[in-house]
């Protein structure tokens, strides 16, 4: 059981050896609850990238050739690892983050269960034999590790992001070249602390921090990269496609996502306010509709949610929506100006329900909000909002709910709420949506596929799913048997 700071790394972590950037320079982490330097970490760029690839590539050679055991095993080390620091990588993730330790400590479980789901996937990678179309020739279908991964995380979840990458890549035998958000390195370099804890070869887990650019460009160029798996905007994963084309790289993407929340006027209320609050302020990037007087309810059901320690550092950077929703002042909330799929100006004004101006806790705080009124004119109908605000749109009609919830280019998670079994089957079959919650609000777990459809992006994580981008499929045909 360590404290935080023992898994603070202000190296990086390039072939088992922990080194600054060539040139020395270096970036601040910022704790974003007082906004003052808790550290800083290298400032790499595309040298170092091409030494941790070159690393990686070797390491491929000897641990692709380990057996499914051995790699389950390290797998199983990891994650208990991970469950005995808990605390240490939670309270480490918090600093960096700002999210509640309660919170962290939840997302420092979830890394943990998809390490340990991957150690015991990596024992089950079954090829197939097909019937043969010819009696002197046998037919083997095998599946191999892809080679060096690529991985770039965001900020909201920076461990567990992680996790679902780093998990699969290994129990398939593949290794690892990762890149963590520059606002939330440590509890990716953590991942490197751990690593060599349980004795996880060198170069087999590379950790780079620095500039996105560079580090991007050279893994989605570097020929000897055959996979790149991403999550984080849409806007960044299509230039990631892009530059994984000229090398033809395998490619996973978990892009961006608002997800709408439906409430049918069939719906159980409560449970339906209970997992509005959970699903919208825990992971806010969701809008709510509503078909029935849910507006009574959300104000009371706010009022016992806990401040996060801050809103997510992108408010303060971000262009555009977030920083101006979050200049909202008083009762009444403009509509935003810059729609992004639409030339058309915003019509209305949203208003606020309860909260909407910025908690007493301090600057850096939100009050969660509920928006009433809201429309599709407005930007959050189109945008990741990445707050603790919920507009709610009014709905009048089943068609018109599912219009609403699939007007939009994303397709990560849609949630509604009815006790109409037939209406569940209806439009859940209808919403573009990789995940749907039926009655249920959170619903993230290690052994169900989590990806999104549309722009919202490709191939899935966690669950049996998971490991298949890792994975070339070979077919090999055995002849001249003489049959
Ligand atoms: P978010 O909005 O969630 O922060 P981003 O797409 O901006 O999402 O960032 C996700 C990850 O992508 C971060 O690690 C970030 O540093 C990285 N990133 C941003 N721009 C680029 C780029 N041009 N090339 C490679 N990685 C990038």
């Amino acid at each position: 059981m360590g404290s935080w700071s023992d898994f603070r790394r202000d190296r990086i972590l390039v072939a088992g050896q922990w080194v600054s950037a060539d040139n020395g320079g270096v970036l601040d982490v910022i704790d974003p609850a007082t906004g003052e330097s808790i550290g800083t970490v290298p400032n790499a760029g595309v040298a170092e990238t091409g030494r941790a690839i070159e690393a990686a590539s070797a390491a491929f050679e000897t641990f692709s050739r380990t057996t499914a055991a051995e790699r389950a095993k390290m797998l199983r080390d990891l994650s208990t690892a991970i469950l005995d620091n808990q605390d240490a990588l939670a309270e480490l993730l918090t600093r960096e983050q700002g999210k509640p330790l309660a919170e962290a400590k939840g997302e420092v479980g979830m890394s943990a269960a998809y390490i340990l789901w991957f150690a015991e996937e990596a024992r089950r990678v079954y090829g197939d034999t097909i019937p043969s179309p010819w009696g002197d020739r046998r037919i083997m279908v095998t599946k191999s590790p892809v080679g060096v991964v690529g991985a770039i995380t965001p900020w909201n979840f920076p461990s567990s992001m992680l996790a679902r990458k780093i998990g699969p890549a290994l129990a398939a035998g593949c290794t690892v070249v990762a890149k963590p958000a520059s606002q939330t390195p440590y509890s990716a370099l953590a991942w490197g602390v751990l690593a060599e804890q349980v004795g996880i070869p060198a170069g087999v887990i590379n950790i780079l921090t620095g500039s996105a650019r560079e580090i991007g460009g050279e893994l989605t160029s570097n020929p000897l990269v055959r996979k790149i798996t991403f999550t984080g905007s849409t806007g960044v994963g299509k230039l990631l496609l892009k530059q994984a084309a000229a090398t033809v790289k395998k490619v996973s993407m978990e892009l961006g996502g608002n997800a709408p929340f439906l409430i049918f006027d069939d719906a159980d209320l409560d449970r339906a306010v209970a997992g509005a609050v959970a699903a919208k302020f825990r992971m806010p990037d969701r809008h709510a509709s509503a078909q029935t007087d849910f507006m009574s309810r959300p104000g009371s059901t706010t009022a016992s949610l806990k401040p996060s320690r801050t809103p997510p550092k992108s408010w303060s950077s971000a262009p555009g929506s977030s920083k101006v929703q979050l200049s909202a002042r008083s009762s009444t909330m403009q509509p935003l100006p810059r729609l992004r799929n639409s030339s058309a100006t915003p019509s209305g004004k949203a208003r606020v329900v309860t909260g909407g101006k910025r908690h007493p806790k301090g600057d850096r705080f939100y009050e969660a909000t509920v928006l009433a009124d809201a429309n599709a004119t407005m930007n959050f109908a189109h945008d990741e909002i990445f707050g603790p605000i919920a507009p709610v749109f009014k709905f009048e009609t089943e068609d018109e709910a599912v219009r609403l919830a699939n007007d939009t280019e994303f397709g990560l998670a849609a949630y509604f709420y009815t006790q109409d079994p037939g209406r569940a089957f209806r439009v859940s079959e209808r919403l573009q949506y990789g995940l749907v919650g039926i009655n249920e609000g959170m619903i993230t777990t290690e052994v169900a596929p989590f990806g999104g459809f549309k722009e919202s992006g490709v191939g899935k994580e966690g669950s049996k799913y998971g490991l298949d981008d890792y994975l070339d499929v070979k077919y090999v045909c055995v002849g001249g048997l003489g049959l």
